[in-house]
């Protein structure tokens, strides 16, 4: 944290993307839920790997390779203290939150789940970390079990405690819900489920960008990321998860760098990280993200969660004002994601008009259908804030749904 005074102007000039009309109207940017944009630091980062050092890491002898090797390595030990992990080890690259709950569910849930038990999930999980648990279930004969919401839209503490009997062998949570921005309380829950022995799976994919983590204070036993929504770049994700768990898990996929020594009559794997990591990885993702954590650090994360926490107020309190918007989801605590409905209006009508006066946002059921039937609608219209965002973004936004009104109703 090297600025305290948190300047909106010069942090949105480091967003180049962000300085474009789109259909005729400067951009309004509210779809940074699904991915974050990028700052400039970023996309340099991985201009220069490519036109300065290219080549492939670990194993090279020559110049090029010892140099991809350090930024790929070092973007590791960024990422490990971004997330507080004792160890750098213990972070392995994947493609995505969505590879990594993979990873856990066939790695680690082949040999855990055995048939009869249970997985549970909040009904408010996105897809990533529904069907991975289902394909699971239908291999073992296990079950998924969604923990109830309460009509706010939050996860019912009371029905989750109930339903922490003694077969249930994993719970998996969001850490902030991405249809909903509600932020979920994972490390109270998790604490309750590991006293019970139940290991936890943490889904960060809509936190990391907007406060700080800390595996060993949540005490989960994994916790994955997304890259992208961490103004890193798309296609690289991380998977944390404690030493001796990821020890004992058998590898994911075989292929090289995975590996000790390969014979045939017998090939042993290599120690963590690297037997979780086969084949050539995604090397210009890696030193992206390495960049992004760089970038992240270099803010005020105190400034930073003011004005989200600011943004997110008036976003509110300006919705309460429009009538026929319904907001959905009240989370005491919320960040991110804002969910509504237009009465009379449906989503992708809304999500179109507002897009042709450049304004951004994204319509539908956001990968959570099982939530969006738990609320009984099809799907919601989501703006979603992050830190280059402004008030005059969501004066925009307001502005777009008076004339969608005109237009639709
Ligand atoms: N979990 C949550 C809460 C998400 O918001 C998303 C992305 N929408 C995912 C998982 C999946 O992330 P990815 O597509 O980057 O793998």
């Amino acid at each position: 944290m090297s600025d305290n005074s948190f300047n909106i102007e010069s942090l949105r000039a480091q967003f180049p993307i962000l300085n474009q009309q789109v259909n005729g109207a400067p951009l309004v940017y509210l779809d940074s839920a699904a991915t974050t944009q990028k700052p400039q630091c970023v996309i340099d980062a991985i201009t220069d790997y490519y036109t300065g050092y290219n080549s492939n890491v670990h194993r090279g002898a020559h110049s090029l390779a010892d140099k991809a090797t350090i930024a790929f390595e070092a973007a590791r030990e960024k990422v490990a203290k971004f997330l507080n992990s004792p160890k750098s080890e213990q972070v392995l690259w994947t493609r995505g939150t969505t590879e990594a709950i993979n990873l856990v569910a066939h790695s680690w849930g082949n040999s855990h789940i055995p048939e009869g038990e249970v997985m549970l999930v909040s009904a408010l999980e996105n897809h990533a970390s529904i069907v991975p648990w289902q394909i699971l279930a239908e291999q073992k004969g296990a079950k998924v079990v969604p923990i109830p919401l309460t009509p706010n839209g939050d996860i019912d503490q009371n029905a989750f405690t109930e339903l922490l009997t003694p077969n249930v062998k994993l719970l998996a949570l969001s850490h902030v819900s991405n249809a909903l921005g509600s932020v979920n309380p994972v490390a109270k829950m998790v604490a309750e489920a590991k006293a019970k022995g139940i290991t936890t799976l943490v889904d960060g994919a809509q936190a990391v960008a907007h406060f700080t983590i800390d595996v060993q204070a949540l005490g989960c036993d994994f916790y994955v990321f997304s890259g992208h929504k961490l103004f890193g770049p798309t296609g690289i994700g991380v998977l944390w998860g404690q030493e001796a768990l990821l020890n004992a898990m058998p590898p994911y996929q075989g292929g090289g760098e995975m590996i000790d020594t390969v014979s045939f009559e017998g090939t042993t794997f290599n120690g963590l990280p690297f037997k979780f990591e086969a084949g050539t990885p995604h090397i210009e993702g890696v030193i992206g993200l390495g960049a992004a954590i760089d970038f992240v650090n270099s803010l005020d994360h105190k400034a930073v969660a003011q004005h989200e926490a600011d943004l997110m107020a008036y976003l509110i309190d300006k919705a309460a004002s429009v009538e026929g918007l319904t907001r959905i989801g009240h989370a005491e605590h919320q960040v991110g994601a804002f969910s509504f409905l237009l009465e009379g209006a449906h989503p992708s009508d809304v999500g179109m008009i507002l897009d042709q006066q450049g304004i951004a946002v994204r319509t539908g059921h956001h990968c959570t259908q099982p939530l969006m039937s738990y609320l009984n609608i099809t799907g919601t219209i989501r703006a979603s804030l992050s830190i280059y965002n402004t008030r005059d973004d969501i004066d925009r936004l307001f502005a777009g749904l008076e004339k969608a009104k005109l237009f639709l109703l």
